[in-house]
């Protein structure tokens, strides 16, 4: 692999990213709907957003929501390595190196690599391999090639440009092997963008303490608010992913077969899916 891969995060920033510190704040300046910027999302998740999301969402209880969709799709591939992409806080890195992948995590932030590093010796003592990089440079930082790719937690959608949607989906075609296999998931933005979201209805990402909704939505830009039970809140400016386009974006990349799958993870369900799982093959 490569020599920014090792035992301990790597915290130095990869270029291309906002600045980063361990600050409480967000900031969005004086008009947060014109912050639609694919370099925001270090800055949008702060150490104070992070730490509260972690403490509440009950990672067994993720565990059971999501089941084993994703481990019985790779398995059933005879995947064997697994590239992480947008590790978050280690959630799907920890449970995929507890089902035996071989496993390297990356992310664009580095906070987000060390509390991922936390995390996963505290959930039964693994070492996690990370890589600070970012997806649109990710071939830079990361040698070597994968059965998969995962992109998951609805993480894709921090792209803002189609340049950098393209660039990224490139990068992540050239770390597979031939017969690779991308798992890229997002929320149903075209239900939110068609239908509005005038009924309150509430996205139940994970668990019932943190809630997630959309507080203003155009075809540039969602924003949702994360309400935690002390009245604290944080927002997250995302671009509203239409199915089809990620589809065709997905095969114009080379990708020759795209399989999207409905909802399978929510704690609570609407009539229609939450979320999408898009399963992109390489041949
Ligand atoms: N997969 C995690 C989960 O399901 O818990 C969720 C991760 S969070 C929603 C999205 C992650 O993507 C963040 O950790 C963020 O730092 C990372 N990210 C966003 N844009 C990125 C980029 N261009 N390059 C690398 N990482 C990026």
């Amino acid at each position: 692999m490569n020599n920014s891969m090792t035992d301990e995060p790597d915290v130095t920033p990869a270029s291309g990213n906002g600045a980063l510190s361990g600050q409480q704040k967000q900031d969005f300046g004086a008009d947060p709907l014109q912050v639609r910027d694919s370099d925001h999302y270090a800055d949008e998740y702060v150490e104070g957003f992070v730490d509260k999301w972690d403490d509440l969402i009950d990672w067994k209880k993720r565990y059971e929501s999501e089941g084993s969709f994703f481990v019985d799709l790779l398995k059933s591939r005879g995947v064997k390595s697994v590239l992480d992409v947008a590790t978050g806080t280690g959630f799907h890195s920890v449970r995929l190196i507890e089902e035996g992948f071989e496993t390297v995590s990356v992310d664009g932030s580095p906070e987000m690599l060390a509390k991922a590093f936390e995390n996963g010796k505290n959930y039964g003592g693994h070492i996690l391999r990370v890589v600070h990089a970012d997806w649109r440079w990710l071939n830079r930082d990361v040698h070597g090639e994968f059965d998969a790719v995962i992109c998951l937690g609805n993480s894709f959608t921090h792209l803002f440009s189609e340049r950098d949607r393209r660039k990224a989906l490139a990068e992540f075609y050239a770390v597979l092997k031939h017969d690779g296999v991308l798992i890229l998931d997002q929320r149903n933005y075209d239900t939110i963008l068609d239908n509005g979201f005038s009924s309150k209805h509430t996205y139940y990402y994970c668990g019932d303490q943190v809630t997630a909704e959309p507080e203003y939505v155009d075809e540039g830009l969602a924003r949702f608010r994360y309400q935690f039970p002390d009245n604290s809140q944080y927002h997250l400016n995302m671009y509203p992913l239409r199915k089809d386009y990620v589809r065709r974006l997905l095969r114009e990349v080379g990708f020759q077969h795209v399989e999207t799958y409905g909802d399978f993870q929510e704690t609570f369900k609407a009539d229609e899916p939450d979320f999408l799982v898009h399963v992109a093959e390489k041949n």
